[in-house]
This record gives C-alpha cells, structure tokens and sequence, in this order.
C-alpha cells in the first residue's frame, strides 16, 4: 500500500478546496532518524504532515518554512517543505507524555508560545505570518493561523496512530486541510461545517485504514471532483560539500585548534541526523584552503 501520497479536489461547485495526505513513511522514516519518543514523534509528524500538504498548494518551486516555537519540553519545531518534499526536526525528541485518557499530551508537551509560516514564493519578498498556539494539537492551532494570518477559513485534521510494540512505532499518519474560496455559498458553508462537525474522527478513519480519497469522500459525503494524485517525501539534500562550505568560513585559528585538539570535526545534519566526518587529513586540506 502506498504511504506518502496526497490527493487534490474541489467541493461545494469549486468553492472549496480538500487536500489529504497519508504520511505514513515520512513520520516512520523521521521518527527512525531522530529516534522519537511517541510525543515528540506526534507533534514533529503532525507538523511534517502540515507542511507537506501547504507545499502542494503552491507553485511547483515556492519553498516553506514552519517554527512551531513553544515552552513546552518538546522544544522548537522547525520544519522546511518544498513540492511536496519535507524535512524537519524538534529539538527534545526523547517526550513521552500521556493525559490521562492515554492519549499524547501535546497540549503539554508543545506548550504555549506562537507558529510561524514563512513562504518564499519567489517574489520581491518571503511572506511571514505568525499566530498564537492556542492548544498545541497542532491542527487546531493551524485552523487558528489560516483564519488568523491568511485569513482563509479553513479545517484541520492531522493525526497518527502508534502499534502496540516496545518501541510505539507508528502504524499510520496522515492529515487534510479544507479551505474555503471567496464565493462560496452560506448554504453550501453550513453543510460543510455540519459535515466537519459531525465525520468520524481522523485518529479513527487512519485505524480503519482509509485511503486519501476515502477521507475526502468522508468530508464531503461522495459530492466531490478529484483533482490530482501526487507523491510526497521526505528526502535531505545534505552533503559533506555544504559542510565543508561552513566549515571554511571558520577562522583559519579555530580551524588550527579543532585539528590541533581533536584531530577531526564531526558535524551532524539537523534535519536528517546523518553525520559527516572531517579526519586530519579533511581539516589539513582546508586550512590549505584558507591560505
Ligand atoms: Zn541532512
């Protein structure tokens, strides 16, 4: 079955628009870099599955950054999403937080404090908005920034669901978003909101294995036009080249120090976790560099 796809399609005479994503093998591939404890693993996943679905609704190359900046132990959420391909990390990965439904406290656990959204859609400037966390669920608080700082009313649903093993390992993820267009009629709006209001829970269509398109069919009770079907995915364009670029703007002294005490430098990615090595023989050449 595929796991990291997103389907596109208008309702309500084209006046509202539904993106849904399953996001299965990002948040699985994520939560195996960093090693995520469930918590952390919900509120990075829930932001990388926000981030992938607000990448499609761009132009192909139009780029996006997300700062979920809470108080919270989970700390800061940073997460970068082009065409449909996202990276990203938080930095506590190591939450495990239950409310006493058994659910992930990210209430708790995100804390309070504000996202930002900054867009480069390849014009003079990056757009930038900001909005308050008003739960730190995530969904809800992106329902809150589209209405807020877009001003696009708009639902959010994003979600996952854990197996039952040792190390909670994700079974399923995945998430929509139903934006409302200028033009939409107040009869068609209030069936929407009944309709949102009233489906199942999308923890609960994810255990029971829906598809995007079963989702989209859920929202809109079959009174849809897909639009297209398209991959996502979670690849980090890191090299040991970029590095070696920071690196060099070291002053020619620290890098005499790092070779003198450590003999190596050993820098990890933030948003992949992969570790590149710089031995004697790396930092030699580009102190030579330097010359
Ligand atoms: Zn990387």
């Amino acid at each position: 079955m595929k796991d990291n796809y997103l389907v596109k399609a208008y309702c309500m005479h084209e006046t509202v628009r539904i993106y849904a994503a399953i996001t299965t093998g990002i948040v699985k591939t994520n939560q195996e870099r960093f090693n995520l404890y469930p918590t952390s693993c919900a509120a990075l996943g829930r932001t990388l599955t926000m981030a992938a679905i607000m990448s499609c609704t761009y132009k192909s190359n139009d780029s996006l950054n997300i700062y979920v900046k809470g108080d919270g132990p989970i700390g800061k959420i940073t997460v970068e999403a082009t065409n449909g391909n996202v990276r990203g990390y938080c930095e506590n990965p190591g939450i495990l937080l239950l409310d006493k439904d058994g659910r992930q406290n990210l209430s708790f656990g995100v804390g309070n404090g504000e996202i930002t959204v900054v867009k480069d859609l390849h014009l003079r400037q990056p757009f930038s908005g900001s909005s308050e966390i008003i739960s730190g669920e995530i969904a809800k608080d992106f329902t809150y920034y589209f209405t807020k700082s877009e001003q696009i009313p708009s639902a959010v649903g994003l979600s996952e669901v854990f197996n039952n093993d040792d190390t909670a390992s994700i079974k399923v993820a995945g998430g929509f978003l139903v934006q409302v267009m200028p033009g939409c009629k107040e009869e068609d709006l209030v069936k929407l909101e009944t309709k949102l209001s009233h489906m199942k829970p999308l923890s609960e269509m994810l255990t029971l294995g829906y598809s995007a398109l079963d989702i989209i069919n859920e929202i809109t009770d079959g009174d849809y036009i897909e639009l297209e079907e398209r991959e996502l995915t979670t690849n980090c364009p890191c090299n040991k080249e970029r590095f070696q670029r920071g690196l060099l703007t070291l002053k020619k002294a620290d890098l005499l120090e790092i070779l003198e005490q450590d003999k190596k430098a050993e820098i990890t990615c933030n948003f992949c976790n992969k570790k590149y090595l710089f031995d004697e023989n790396d930092l030699k050449e580009l102190i030579e560099a330097k010359n």
